[in-house]
Parts: structure tokens; sequence; C-alpha cells
């Protein structure tokens, strides 16, 4: 059986411990590979090598940063097919999304940070009159922590090592222990590149200790997370003595709100797409569907009708539009809030069983599930399943829209279907959100600030922010004689 590697100081190497963690295939339920059950030991290694290569890493030109970004991101696009089938087999995603969106968007993001780090500009300030130019440079952080979830490996893993790498920082990365193989295959990319040895260290292992041995670290100056609230909780509270620098992009509830004025047929493609793409796994679906009262029976037909033709099957066959969930506690969990759906008086309207997929019979697979519920305040409307569930309810009004829409404990992104520009902008500017899309879903410019309010997270990534979150801002302040 294989087994993947930590990747330090440009060497692959077994965990200090000689201890692994089994790796499963979620569509067939049964272990592929093993990973490094790495702990404190294997961290410090990771962080040491990063330490020594930070000097030269720092100092390398902008040119020469930009290309080595470009080679990664040009070997990437390279292996689009051998990373989308590993993406695929390690999360259980259909294999479509993973060489549509997952692998191409990896490569962007190296791309987009290799051009962006050449615009990164200095701020001058000249206070005219007291003879003074105050001048801000943005300085590398020295050694960085970035630590990714399960649900789009790659794709999230690159969206924080780009910008801290084209910053001038060097990394310790930890993938997710739930989907560890294709930051595996980044490390071989760097290995057969050249990348700088000790500039970025994969270290792969569990939350609890490999994860906890990075936020805990002293030499590691911020740490760049994207997973749970909770897990995001911990982190803050084991870093703020350190005053750590922290990004942190967390759970989301999203609401998908609905009028009747809308361009109903775009709606209705789109949110089949919004709650259920990547089995409902990306934490910017839209979960919480709430539709104004005079088209709510035609849409909620329209909407089940639409959600019964999706297939879920073998995430390698082009015919699947859901692969399987994640992992065995993942579907456990997820099938947990659809049994407590009759607590709730809650009516389930499609879905909610297991599927048993012909050759695949132990994977874990779930119908596509729409479950009606009476109020915006049960738990399936306040608490993040992170699976195929979604549920829905009518409104009145777009005060009622926004009441609801707002009173939950995330603040991740929003969607607002309407043709009305002032409703659009009026709620654009009152839902409490880091993201509004208006009568589209999912459109990303890599450009744009990322990230979410509330219990979703404190920091933005994407763009200068990012690459912002990297450096730490130094202002020199020179007088000079006038004449
Ligand atoms: P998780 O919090 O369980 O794990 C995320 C990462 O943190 C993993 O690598 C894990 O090993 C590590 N980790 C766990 N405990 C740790 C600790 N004590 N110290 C350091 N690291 C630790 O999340 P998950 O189950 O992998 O991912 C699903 C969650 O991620 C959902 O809540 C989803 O909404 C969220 N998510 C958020 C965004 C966003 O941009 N806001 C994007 C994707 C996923």
């Amino acid at each position: 059986m294989q087994r993947i590697k930590n990747y330090i100081n440009g060497e692959f190497c077994t965990p200090s411990s000689d201890k692994w963690l089994d790796n499963y295939n979620p569509a067939k339920g049964e272990v592929y590979s093993q990973l490094p059950n790495s702990q404190k030991e294997d961290v410090e290694k990771a962080v040491m090598a990063a330490k020594k290569a930070f000097p030269a890493w720092s100092a390398t030109s902008l040119e020469e940063r930009s290309q080595w970004m470009h080679k990664i991101a040009d070997a990437i696009e390279n292996k689009l097919v051998l990373l989308a089938e590993a993406e695929s087999k390690d999360n259980g995603k259909p294999l479509s999304l993973a060489l549509a969106v997952d692998i191409p968007r990896a490569m962007s993001n190296f791309r987009f940070y290799a051009n962006a780090l050449t615009q990164f500009a200095s701020e001058a300030h000249e206070s005219v009159g007291k003879n003074t130019i105050n001048f801000t440079l943005r300085k590398p952080l020295g050694v960085v922590g970035c630590i990714s979830p399960w649900n789009l490996p790659l794709y999230l893993f690159s969206w924080k090592i780009a910008p801290a790498l084209a910053a001038g920082n060097c990394v310790v990365a930890k993938p997710s222990e739930v989907t560890p193989m294709t930051s595996y295959l980044l490390s071989e990319i760097c290995k057969e590149i050249d990348f700088p040895e000790g500039v970025l260290n994969i270290v792969h292992g569990l939350g609890a200790n490999c994860g906890q041995a990075i936020v805990e670290h002293p030499q590691i100056k911020a740490i760049s997370f994207t997973g749970g609230t909770k897990t995001g909780e911990h982190i803050a509270r084991t870093a703020a003595p350190m005053f750590k620098k922290l990004s942190l992009e967390l759970g989301g509830k999203n609401p998908n709100l609905i009028f009747a004025d809308c361009n109903y047929d775009k709606m209705l493609k789109t949110t089949v797409k919004s709650s259920f793409a990547n089995q409902g796994q990306i934490c910017l679906c839209g979960s919480r569907i709430f539709v104004e009262e005079k088209i709510y029976d035609q849409f909620k037909d329209d909407f089940v009708k639409a959600v019964k033709k999706l297939k879920v099957g073998d995430p390698s066959d082009a015919k699947s539009d859901l692969g399987a969930l994640v992992s065995k506690e993942h579907l456990e969990k997820v099938q947990g809030y659809i049994e407590g759906a009759k607590d709730q008086e809650a009516t389930i309207l499609c879905g909610g069983k297991p599927v048993k997929v012909d050759g695949h019979e132990n994977g874990y697979y779930l119908e596509p599930t729409i479950i009606e519920v009476k109020s915006n305040h049960c738990k399936l409307n306040q608490e993040e399943i992170f699976g195929p569930v979604v549920t829905m309810m009518p409104f009145k009004s777009e005060e009622q829209a926004l009441e609801f829409a707002n009173d939950v404990r995330y603040g991740l992104s929003s969607t607002i279907w309407t043709s009305n520009i002032d409703r659009a902008m009026r709620l654009s500017n009152s839902i409490e959100a880091g993201i509004v899309w208006v009568n589209t879903w999912l459109n990303r410019d890599l450009r744009t600030p990322f990230g979410g309010s509330k219990d979703s997270g404190v920091g933005r990534e994407g763009g200068f922010e990012a690459l912002k979150f990297f450096t730490e801002p130094k202002n020199i302040c020179i007088s000079y004689e006038a004449y």
C-alpha cells in the first residue's frame, strides 16, 4: 500500500514516531494509502528548515519568485488529470468537478500570486507643510503556518500557500488528514522542479497533535486556517497569548433569498448547484433557502423535481452529479441531522436516504435532501450540516427575508435573486455576510476579498488582502530640509 511522506527541507521523510494513519477512498469505503501521523518533533524539523530557508527566499528578486510560482502553476496544469483523479479518489467528489474546478483553481492560485506579487506596491505619503515623507514597506513575516480542510483539498491548500510564498515567507503547511493526497503530489512537484529546499514544508497528521504543534510553535508568526468554527475558536485561544497574526475562514449557514421578480429559470438551475455541488460540502453552499410566499409552491415543486433528477454515483463516472461524502463519520453526522427532522416538525421533501452504488456498496453516498422547515430557529437552520441537505421555508416581505438571513451565528456568504436593483442594493448592504452574490453564485474573481463575518471567521483571503496578511507593514518617516 502506498505510504505518502512528509516533505521537509526538500526531502521526503517518514514520521519520527513511525506511526501512520489510514487514508480512505470514500467512494469505496476502503483504505487505499497511509499518511504520517506526525507529531511535535516533525513540526519542529519543518519549522527549523523553514527558518533556515527564510533569509535567502525573502531576498529573492520579485521576478525570480514570480518565476518559481509560475513553474509550480505550470506543473499543476501539466498534471491536471493525475491530480484530479487523486482528488476525486481521496475526497469522493465527482472527477468532472475536480477536473473543471479544483485543480484548475489550484493552478490559478499560483498563477495569480505569481503575477500579483509583482504589482504589490509600497505606499508613500508626503506630509506637505511638515517636510516629511512616510513610506510603508511590506516585509514578509518569516515562517508561517497554513492549515486547510478536506472539502476542496488542493484548491484551499494552494489558496494559502501561494500568497504566503509570494510575499516572501517560508511555510509549514498541514492539509487535512482526511484528504492528504494532492498536497503530497504538490510536494512531488516541488521536488521535480527543484523548488528551493525548506521554503515549503508539508507535514501530514491529525489536527490535535500535528496541527496543534503548528499553532503552538513560537517561531511561527501567523496562522492561516480554514476549517470548522469550533477548531477556529480553539486556534484563536491557543495563538492569542503569542500575538500571532490569524486568518480564520470558518463555517457557514448561508441564506439563499429568492424573490418572485427574479429570473426564475436561471435561479432554479443555479440553486440546484448552489445546494448540492460537491455533495453540499462547500462552505459557500446556500444551505438555507428562503422563498417569497407567492412563488413558494411553484418553486417547491420545480426544485424537488430538478433535485430528484440528480444522479448519485461513482465519482469517476461522468454522469454522476454527486459522488460520495468524505468519510463514514461525516456521513453519519449528516444523517443524524436528517433523522432529527421529525423532532423539529420539519418535512423531508426528497432524499434523506443512503444510496447503494453498484460495485461501490461500502461507499458513503447520500441522496440530495430537501427539508421544509417551519422556523428559522430550528437546529436544521441554525447549525452547519455541510452535506447534501438544504432547508426551505417561505417569507412574506423583504424585511422578513432579511431578518431570516441575519438571524444565525454565521456570516460567510449569501445569495439574492431579484431583478429589483434597489432591493438588491438594500439587502446587499444589510446582510451580515462577507460575500453577497446577486443573481449568481460562486462567481469568484481572485482579486476580491474572501472571508466571513460573525462566527464565520476573521480576516480576508484573496487578492492583495492575502499579501497584506502575510506581510508586516513597516512605516519609515523621513524629514527633509526645505528650500
Ligand atoms: P476541521 O476544523 O475539523 O479541520 C480543518 C483543519 O484543521 C484540518 O487540517 C485539521 O486537521 C486541522 N485541525 C483540527 N484541529 C486542530 C487543532 N487543534 N489545531 C490545529 N489544526 C487543527 O474542519 P474540516 O472538517 O476539515 O472542514 C470542514 C469545515 O471547514 C466546515 O465547517 C466548513 O464550513 C469549513 N470551511 C470553511 C471555508 C471558508 O472559507 N470559510 C472553506 C472550506 C471549509
